[in-house]
């Protein structure tokens, strides 16, 4: 017979972090870097760790440059070519290692470099501790925990698949750290609030695609419509993305993402101060001075509205 699990799960939208007495006096006091050593590879990595998702319009050079300032990484999306990549390589060498996990400049690390990036999105997400478990087990360092939270993914509607994400999170992360592993939540925040919920639930790194989506760095042009300036976003299952890449979507499955229009924001750079100043501030509010310490001093309550409605 089928089981129902009747336990609450939970999403960013059904909770606030409760504020807690704070020493901090000032934001500018909050260090919003992370320094981790991986289980399995034993490679290190510093950095704010908020990644760029490796879609076709965010994952871009031009993103990687501007994240690169602000010590932050970018999943570079897989159709670059090799010329690209030593072009990109050579004028900016700086990125590197904010875009794979270390790398030279000579022409097998840059190869080695396409198909470590590569394997990404190809390990596929998961959403609960067993499977995390597994994966570590089996020698994976980080997991992408998620199904269905994405802002341009129609998975839910398609096939009925998914799991909250806030609480997705939790448990994944619980299992993960258990055995010394780490995960990235990836998908489903819409707001620097949401990008602190998810490093509260224990995220160690945050990924996102529509936060960064609409910028000057994105790839695509700026379409003018009504006197509106709009950029293209779309997931990387949508129509868009296979008939650019794979020639149209196979017959034996449906399309799992959206094509939207979204409004153009301009440079990148407001967005990235934007969440960082909201980081900041969610440490000062439960009195973490650093990243790696908010997970341990949050409390989600759960609540039934986010915010005044009154000017919506
Ligand atoms: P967002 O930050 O936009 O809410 O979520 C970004 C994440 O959505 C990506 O990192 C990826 O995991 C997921 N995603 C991107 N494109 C698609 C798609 O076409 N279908 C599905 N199911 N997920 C997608």
């Amino acid at each position: 017979m089928p089981r129902v699990d009747a336990d609450l799960k939970l999403d960013f939208k059904d909770v606030l972090l409760r504020p807690k007495r704070s020493s901090l006096k000032s934001r500018a006091e909050v260090d919003l870097e992370r320094t981790f050593t991986f289980r399995n590879s034993k490679q290190t990595y510093s950095g704010i760790p908020i990644i760029v998702a490796n879609m076709d319009t965010v994952g871009t050079f031009e993103m990687a440059v501007v994240m690169t300032q602000h010590s932050m990484f970018t999943a570079i999306h897989k159709h670059y070519s090799l010329d690209d990549w030593k072009l990109f390589a050579a004028n900016h060498p700086e990125c590197l290692q904010h875009v794979a996990v270390s790398s030279g400049s000579g022409e097998n690390d840059l190869e080695k470099m396409s198909s470590i990036l590569e394997a990404v999105p190809q390990a596929g997400n998961v959403v609960t501790g067993e499977m995390v478990e597994e994966l570590i087990l089996s020698g994976a360092d980080i997991i992408k925990v998620g199904v269905g939270p994405g802002s341009v993914c129609t998975t839910r509607t398609k096939t009925g698949v998914g799991y909250p994400q806030l609480s997705a999170v939790i448990e994944c992360a619980d299992s993960a750290h258990g055995l010394k592993g780490h995960i990235i939540s990836d998908g489903g925040c819409t707001c620097p609030g949401d990008v602190a919920k998810a490093f509260g639930a224990g995220a160690d790194f945050v990924m996102l695609g529509g936060m960064f989506s609409g910028h000057t760095e994105c790839a695509g042009d700026v379409i003018e419509r009504n006197g509106q300036k709009l950029k293209l976003f779309y997931g990387m299952s949508s129509d868009t993305a296979m008939k650019k890449h794979a020639g149209g979507v196979a017959e034996y499955r449906a399309s799992e993402g959206k094509t939207v229009e979204v409004p153009y924001k301009g440079g990148v750079e407001n967005t990235i101060l934007d969440i960082l100043g909201g980081l900041r501030s969610t440490c000062t509010y439960v009195g973490a001075a650093k990243l790696k310490e908010l997970s341990r001093r949050a409390t989600f309550i759960r609540v039934t509205q986010q915010q005044s409605t009154m000017f919506c």
